[in-house]
């Protein structure tokens, strides 16, 4: 059997208001997902290990069974990975933001959701002018950038930018956990406060602002870490001999580059809700013609939650289950060789709360002969009800792939 899990980043939400109380899930359209929880078995799964943050790297890995304890590194390393940067021992990784600040106010942690294109001539800029044999800043995807610290210390406390929009962004700058991290903190803000006076008047960020778009404006550095100590999965389950990744987010593409699995590029991938799932799914059904297991992640979801955008959530919500989730399936049913389909959300990005919580998320596990468990629906409340119960850890990965 061939396996493909389908990620609708950040899609679990809250019961809201104005949808008479229904989650996204429950009010949108989606007759794909409903029949395949229908005919497949659900549950819920703890993606967020008792002590961490609910962040799409932390969900993302235990998705994959990764036991977090044991390998967590945080974001940079997992994203120096996909960029291709080799992290030599005693070299430290952040995930670097471009970040738009409003006088003290951080007003949003993508400057607008500037193009990678933008992004490139701002962190190339960076990187000559502050730059060193220590200090090596490189281009990612979109807001997403790179930092690396030769001999830095990571016992730093550093706080996601989407975490805290609209708060004045100094008291919320890197502190030292211990005495021997105080130079690598003091380093980092340094770097934070001579980004903003770089970029406040760099030329693209005044062509931004003449046409109304946000300027990127100051770097955010944060989740520190080395280079984690991850098995790949063919290691773990050796029914996997091959296997793919299929996004746009450096994270998960770096996630996917530990965990052994081969990265596929797809053009129109953006990582919103204009991306191009057509792509996406072509490429996903030629990997699983050579590969055992495809990692599909489509993050348009969870931007919407960042954004609080009910209707622009639902709409992708419904796109992921039009435009992926049914293309799919109905490609793959008749297949000599069955293919199993999972579909989940890493972690829940309710739009009235803006950011990820640690909520246990729906899951359904559909193939050919699986034995229904009952559940009618795919959403947050009619998988409590699921044949796999709660999951924690591996066992839902254990599950799948069994
Ligand atoms: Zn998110």
């Amino acid at each position: 059997m061939k396996h493909i899990i389908i990620l609708g980043d950040g899609m679990a939400d809250w019961p809201v208001k104005s949808l008479g109380n229904k989650t996204l899930l429950q009010y949108a359209k989606t007759p794909y997902m409903n029949m395949l929880a229908k005919m497949g078995r659900t549950g819920m799964l703890k993606t967020v290990a008792d002590g961490f943050h609910p962040g799409s790297e932390v969900a993302n890995m235990s998705v994959m069974g990764y036991n977090l304890p044991k390998v967590y590194e945080g974001r940079g390393p997992l994203e120096a990975a996909s960029i291709g940067v080799d992290l030599k021992e005693g070299e430290m990784a952040m995930r670097c933001n471009l970040v738009c600040i409003d006088g003290d106010i951080l007003k949003n942690h993508s400057s607008g959701h500037i193009s990678t294109e933008d992004a490139d001539i701002l962190i190339k800029y960076l990187q000559e002018n502050l730059g060193d044999e220590r200090v090596r800043f490189y281009t990612g995807v979109a807001y997403r950038h790179l930092l690396v610290i030769k001999g830095g210390n990571k016992n730093i406390d550093c706080t996601p930018p989407h975490d805290v929009p609209l708060k004045p962004f100094r008291p919320l700058m890197v502190k030292a956990q211990t005495q021997e991290a105080e130079e690598t903190a003091r380093l980092i803000n340094d770097l934070i406060l001579k980004s903003q006076e770089l970029l406040r008047n760099h030329p693209l960020n005044l062509k931004r602002m003449a046409e109304g778009k946000d300027p990127a404006n100051s770097i955010w550095p944060w989740s520190p870490g080395y280079r984690p100590k991850m098995e790949p999965l063919s290691v773990t389950f050796p029914s996997i001999k091959k296997g793919a990744v299929i996004s746009a987010v450096d994270l998960i593409n770096g996630i996917g580059y530990y965990a052994g699995l081969r990265r596929i590029q797809v053009e129109g991938a953006t990582g919103l809700y204009d991306t191009n799932y057509e792509n996406k799914v072509a490429a996903a059904l030629e990997a699983l013609k050579t590969d055992d297991f495809v990692y599909l992640h489509i993050e348009a979801s969870d931007e919407a939650g960042h954004e609080g955008d009910v209707d622009l959530k639902l709409l992708t919500i419904e796109n992921l289950d039009s435009r992926a989730v049914g293309p799919i399936y109905e490609a793959v049913k008749d297949w000599t060789e069955p293919v199993a389909i999972a579909v989940l959300p890493d972690h829940p990005t309710p739009c009235e709360l803006r950011t990820h919580t640690n909520e246990p998320i729906p899951f359904l596990i559909w193939y050919p002969g699986i034995e229904p468990d009952g559940v009618q629906t795919y959403d947050e409340f009619a998988c409590q009800e699921g044949g796999y119960g709660v999951m924690k850890e591996d066992e839902f990965i254990k599950e799948f792939l069994k």
